[in-house]
């Protein structure tokens, strides 16, 4: 079959590499469509990982099951289904806990383990969700991110919010403001730095779409909500100073999620926190109900995927990495296509 190779972290080659072997418990999948994630593009660009090389990335995919093992049960050939590329231990206190996002043993597929830049995957019948008719699988890709935005704000929404600032419109902000207008959220601003994903933003729903690098970002969410401070704040670009407002914009009581990686330190001012009983929290993938969900998100069109997908063939792979690495700006979802 032919994939794309990551040889290193950052030399990715397309070519002829040997199909997956099909072991017990496992089901073949034809892939047909694989996203690029932040992630994927922090270790293109060095970020520390335990991700082999040489090595097949890719772990927001979907496809049709090609064949099944003897031992599986519950898929056939043909059927449509989406991966949930996190494989958990299943026995330490997070699984046992039911937090198994946050497993002390996680490995991923399409990191760890092979992934979905290849015509072929084999993946544990335990790790697919099948998908319903009404669900293009060219827009299935998007579950496993989209399970990410769901996880961050279900855990943290309470019907009373009614405004939310949310910074960065990538595809996790974008996806957010969906889900939050969907919760009923009156009142939502995405801050970024780029034009088209503002725009993008406010054909989504969004209130207000501030530019951060052109206006005060502060001073512009709270006029969007009559000159008070928000109940929600939601940083999805994971710089010092989108933390740092993701914080100052906050109302009392108010709730800052933070979800974008970034290493850079970032000093907080804890005398606003303690004062203002603010409540910061960490948002890490999501569980397999999460997952469910953002199925059925896009399944009913709650979440519009045509509007951030650009489609690439997987035989341009490399070349739409080097775009994406000196270019984040120009598109939203690449997905890629055997
Ligand atoms: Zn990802
Ligand atoms: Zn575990």
């Amino acid at each position: 079959m032919n994939a794309l190779i990551a040889v290193s972290h950052d030399n990715l080659e397309y070519g002829e590499t040997g199909e997956p072997k099909l072991e017990l418990g496992h089901v073949l999948i034809r892939v047909a469509g694989c996203g690029i994630c932040g992630t994927d593009m922090h270790v293109y660009k060095g970020m520390a990982s335990t991700w082999p090389t040489p090595g097949i990335r890719g772990h927001e995919f979907a496809g049709t099951v090609q064949a099944c093992a003897e031992d599986v049960e519950g898929f056939a050939p043909g059927d449509r289904v989406v991966v949930q590329p996190l494989l958990f231990c299943g026995v330490c206190r997070s699984c046992v806990a039911g937090r198994r996002n946050l497993c002390s043993d996680i490995n991923l597929i399409g990191g760890e383990k092979p992934g979905g830049f290849a015509e072929y995957a084999a993946i544990p019948a335990s790790n697919l969700f099948r998908i319903p008719d009404t669900l293009p699988l060219s827009h299935a890709a998007l579950v496993e991110p989209l399970a990410t935005a769901v996880h961050a704000l279900e855990r943290n929404w309470s019907p009373e919010m009614e405004s939310m600032v949310i910074f960065g419109a990538g595809a996790q902000g974008l996806m957010l403001l969906q889900v939050a207008l969907f919760l009923g959220i009156k009142r939502v601003a995405v801050t970024d730095v780029v034009e088209s994903r503002l725009e993008l933003a406010l054909e989504l729903g969004a209130t207000r779409a501030i530019h951060s690098m052109k206006e005060d970002a502060l001073a512009a969410a709270l006029e969007m909500n009559g000159g008070a401070e928000v109940d929600l704040t939601v940083d999805a670009a994971g710089i010092t100073s989108t933390r740092q407002q993701a914080l100052a914009c906050l109302r009392p009581g108010g709730t800052a999620i933070f979800l974008a990686l970034g290493a850079a330190p970032t000093p907080v001012d804890f005398m606003g926190v303690v004062g203002k009983e603010l409540k910061l929290t960490g948002t890490q993938c999501y569980t397999e109900r999460d997952f469910a969900k953002a199925i059925q998100y896009l399944a009913h069109g709650c979440v519009s995927a045509e509007k951030l997908i650009s489609e690439v063939p997987l035989s341009e792979g490399a070349q739409a990495f080097r775009r994406l690495a000196a270019d984040p700006g120009r598109m939203i979802k690449v997905v890629l296509v055997p």
